[in-house]
């Protein structure tokens, strides 16, 4: 087991473009290893995705696994493990969704960004295996999160109101939909 140091907000991997896998690392055990220990790095700090710049390897390549009863997102289902290489996003629904994203690279806040609410995603799986996956709600935002990674892209540079950029404390205690669920008496649960 071995846990990556993750890139922050400001590290210049994080704004990289990062550069497709061939099909010789693919199938390498370096790539093997890096797949592992993104696994055990995002186990360990307790996100939903990772995208390989954040642990400073600038590749095509990015994991999402989170779980149906997963607190932050207890109303969406649970996703097993995917391994995410080469991907090519196809929009299927321009119809905006906004969810409040955080970020292992932002740690410690919370942001309100609204992306496309259905997309095609077309990838190499862990063995080189051509995969096509139509994700909406949280999944396709989770997705797309990840994959603008890829492209030196942060979910800070997606949020349109500034308003709704804050630390979690703030979230908890003025946006989240419970405190708002307090405000707002006889809303059924
Ligand atoms: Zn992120």
């Amino acid at each position: 087991m071995a846990i990556r140091k993750i890139a922050r907000l400001g590290h210049p991997v994080l704004r990289e473009t990062a550069r497709e896998l061939s099909r010789e690392e693919i199938s390498s055990p370096e790539l093997k290893r890096l797949v592992r220990d993104m696994i055990d790095t995002m186990h360990d700090y307790g996100g939903v995705g990772l995208a390989a710049p954040q642990v400073h390897e600038s590749v095509r390549l990015a994991i999402i696994e989170f779980s149906a009863d997963n607190e932050r997102y207890e109303n969406d289902d649970g996703q097993p493990l995917l391994v995410i290489i080469n991907a090519r996003v196809k929009v299927l629904d321009e119809t905006i969704s906004g969810f409040w994203e955080g970020c292992l690279s932002v740690p410690g806040m919370r942001g309100y960004v609204e992306r496309p609410s259905k997309i095609e995603v077309n990838y190499l799986d862990e063995r080189g295996k051509p995969k096509t996956l139509v994700a909406d709600g949280f999944l396709a935002t989770v997705f797309q999160h990840e994959l603008d990674h890829l492209d030196g892209v942060l979910y800070v540079d997606k949020i349109t109101d500034k308003s709704k950029f804050t630390f979690n404390e703030e979230f908890a205690r003025y946006h989240a939909p419970e405190a708002a669920d307090e405000q707002d008496e006889g809303e059924p649960e």
